[in-house]
């Protein structure tokens, strides 16, 4: 079995449930007392957060580096980065290290592409849903159509991840405007909703949805163990 390396803490809620997927799914794989092999470096987000808003990314990019060099000198196999905003810099993170990188964006990809999907509805920060670096990816190495919310939505997809979500928040209020906007994109075509930030999974589930979803949290982390135990 490999090590996996978890970039966490952004925010250390989703990063509790990457941990307790990846354990269950190599208990489910191996039975037993079997559990994975990780190490996890898990930032202070307050500080990656202010960074973000600032638009400081270039000491988030040298933060990241640091982070996955550590990773490695401690022994982990390959790389996983436990966000998908902080995948802006995941190119910058993979050239820097001598050991693999699963790219969460990848991973969906794949996913939706097994269900035979083309075309999705993107929710996530304002980042991942408007940027080239996953929403841009997605489309042009993946050849997937993207929908996101329009401006309002957006915003309000956005403010609630920060606003509540890592801080463990979940609101009723919040959950119905979600599955209101997850409902206005599947009117306009969307096929599957991709959850493309760590901790939509913590406020809304399939039920939310008319159409598919694709929790990139359990995919990715599913996607690692697959990883892990290749050789298995
Ligand atoms: N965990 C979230 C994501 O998947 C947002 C927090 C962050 O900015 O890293 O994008």
């Amino acid at each position: 079995m490999k090590t996996i390396g978890l970039l966490g803490g952004m925010s250390w809620e989703s990063s509790l449930e990457y941990y307790r997927i990846i354990n269950e799914t190599v208990k489910t794989r191996l039975g037993g007392l079997h559990s994975a092999k990780s190490l996890m470096f898990s930032f202070d987000f307050e500080e990656i957060e202010a960074l973000q808003s600032q638009g400081d990314w270039q000491e988030a990019t040298r933060l990241m580096v640091e982070a996955a060099r550590q990773l490695e000198r401690g022994g982990a196999d390959f790389v996983i980065i436990c966000t998908n905003t902080m995948h802006k810099m995941a190119n910058e993170v993979e050239v820097s290290i001598g050991i693999p990188l699963l790219h969460i964006a990848d991973a969906t990809a794949a996913a939706v592409k097994a269900q035979g999907l083309q075309r999705v509805g993107l929710l996530g920060t304002n980042f991942t849903m408007t940027e080239e670096f996953y929403r841009g990816r997605l489309q042009q190495v993946h050849g997937l159509d993207v929908l996101v919310p329009g401006e309002a939505g957006r915003q309000v997809v956005h403010d609630v991840i920060y606003g509540e979500l890592c801080l463990g928040v979940t609101k009723e209020d919040s959950r119905a405007q979600y599955r209101g906007i997850m409902a206005d994109l599947a009117e306009q075509g969307a096929e599957g909703i991709i959850f493309g930030c760590t901790e939509i999974g913590l406020l809304v589930t399939q039920e939310d949805s008319p159409v598919p979803v694709f929790d990139t949290t359990r995919i990715h982390a599913e996607t690692a163990v697959a990883y892990a135990l290749r050789d298995e």
